[in-house]
């Protein structure tokens, strides 16, 4: 059984349905069909969940979310169903933005609209290329904790919904991206997270693959937006590409691979606009093993710097600075110390699936037991790798090669798969094209 997700790009017009219900069409092992939002409907929704949003922008949104969907459905043939049910949508989502308590919990279910409506939209697509495709709702199956905006789910649970509801004659259309607690209220797993959702069922279902259709061939050894000389990578490891997804590659949720390294499934991220390119292939030990295969960045990076008060080898500082953070749930990346003051990276990106607010409250907990500055606009850049805590040879070199610019923190050592450092955000883009050039070959 083939699990396959196709992201926002891959159904974001008529056309690209069409491509894409045709991939689905040429293998009949393609029985578990994931799908995102349409482009950009996300985003809009997002939008529409600011506070004090006024109606003519509002409005404004909802047209664009309509005639996105609009336009496919009036070129679907036979639109008045396909009306009808997109009509009830709307207007459920415009009940959804007229209701008063609005909280974490609401947001979720705004944003499950997206997914929603692209599915109810392509399982016609699909009927229509001869695919009997069930419409399912993925909140049956995908079961998660009440951690709204960046659910974690609950894989024993879901593995018992999957058995109890996928029949593995049929072929379904689930939605990506959402879920629902114990309660019954919709979750979402952070953004980007129809991945995630796909490698949760394809573990359920015991798949032997797991697609990603995307809108560029493969895993890149950088994004391909940055740097448009960057290249395909044809194979890479579980735990190069988990490397490269956290620190920022956007081509795969940062926690896709977790479901699919425990279910043994293999990996396959390629083109719906071009299906023949091979792609990329992610599997448990790759056969070339570079000391740098690719470089990923990440925005919107702040460093939190915290300088003990107390007297140096005064044991406990470190416990009494992550419980604070840990109370608040604030997740911190990156972590460089020295004997008496410690420096956090932390993911301050509105996108950011453990976004962090380092609310004043935090701050004041931490200025009783230390100083306490924070620094924004950084990013963090990762080169991604093999055996790199053992690569004699790679510090010269990389040193000298980012001699002129501005390094805030290191990391090296705590992973054989990555070194990573943080830079000033206007200079991070160009940086990452000059160690491209200069540390990637093909
Ligand atoms: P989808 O909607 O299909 O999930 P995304 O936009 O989430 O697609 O992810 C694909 C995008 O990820 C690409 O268009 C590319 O700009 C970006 N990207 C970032 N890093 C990489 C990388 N290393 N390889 C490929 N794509 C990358
Ligand atoms: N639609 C969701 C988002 O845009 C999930 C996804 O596309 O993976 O974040
Ligand atoms: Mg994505």
């Amino acid at each position: 059984m083939i699990v396959s997700k196709f992201g926002g790009t891959s159904v974001g017009t008529y056309e690209a349905m069409q491509r894409s219900a045709g991939i689905v069409a040429t293998d009949p092992e393609r029985k578990l069909i994931v799908i995102s939002a349409t482009s950009g409907t996300t985003n809009d929704l997002v939008a529409l969940s600011a506070y004090n949003l006024d109606s003519t922008t509002r409005e404004g949104i909802l047209e664009r979310i309509e005639k996105r969907h609009v336009d496919i459905i009036k070129q679907c043939g036979e639109s008045e169903k396909l009306e009808k049910v997109f009509y009830s949508q709307l207007s459920e989502l415009r009940e959804h933005l007229d209701f008063v308590g609005r909280d974490k919990r609401w947001k979720d279910r705004l944003y499950a609209f997206g997914e929603l409506m692209s599915t109810s939209i392509f399982v016609e697509v699909l009927k229509k290329r001869g695919i009997d495709a069930q419409w399912m709702d993925s909140r049956e199956v995908i079961k998660t904790d009440s951690t709204f905006g960046n659910a974690e789910p609950d894989y024993e649970v879901i593995k018992k919904k999957a058995e109890k509801l996928i029949d593995k004659n049929t072929t379904y259309l689930v939605q990506g991206f959402i879920g629902s607690d114990i309660f019954g209220n919709t979750t979402t797993l952070g953004r980007g997270g129809s991945d995630f959702s796909a490698a949760l069922f394809a573990e359920a279902v015991e798949a032997n693959t797991l697609e990603i259709w995307t809108d560029v061939a493969g895993v890149y050894t950088t994004d391909p937006r940055i740097v448009p000389d960057a290249f395909q990578i044809h194979e890479i490891s579980f735990d190069e590409a988990a490397e490269l997804s956290v620190f920022g590659g956007k081509v795969l949720h940062p926690a896709t691979l977790k479901p699919a390294i425990r279910g043994g499934v293999n990996v396959r991220v390629a083109s719906s606009s071009d299906p023949a390119e091979p792609g990329t292939l992610i599997v448990k030990e790759a056969k070339k093993k570079p000391a740098i295969r690719a470089i990923s960045l990440r925005k919107d990076q702040s460093l939190l710097t915290v300088n003990s008060l107390q007297m140096l080898h005064q044991h406990g500082f470190l416990a009494q600075l992550f419980k604070v953070l840990a109370e608040h749930k604030i997740s911190v990346d990156l972590v460089s110390t020295s004997e008496v003051s410690v420096a956090l990276t932390l993911d301050t990106a509105v996108n950011a699936a453990n976004k962090v607010e380092l609310t004043d409250s935090v701050l004041d907990e931490l200025r009783e037991f230390a100083e306490v500055s924070v620094e924004s606009d950084l990013a963090l850049i990762a080169l991604i790798g093999n055996d790199m805590q053992k690569t004699s040879g790679l510090g010269g070199p990389l040193f000298t090669a980012l001699e002129r610019y501005n390094i805030r923190l290191i990391c090296h050592g705590a992973s054989s798969n990555n070194l990573c450092f943080l830079v000033d955000h206007g200079e991070a883009e160009q940086i990452v094209r000059m160690l491209h050039d200069k540390f990637i070959t093909e």
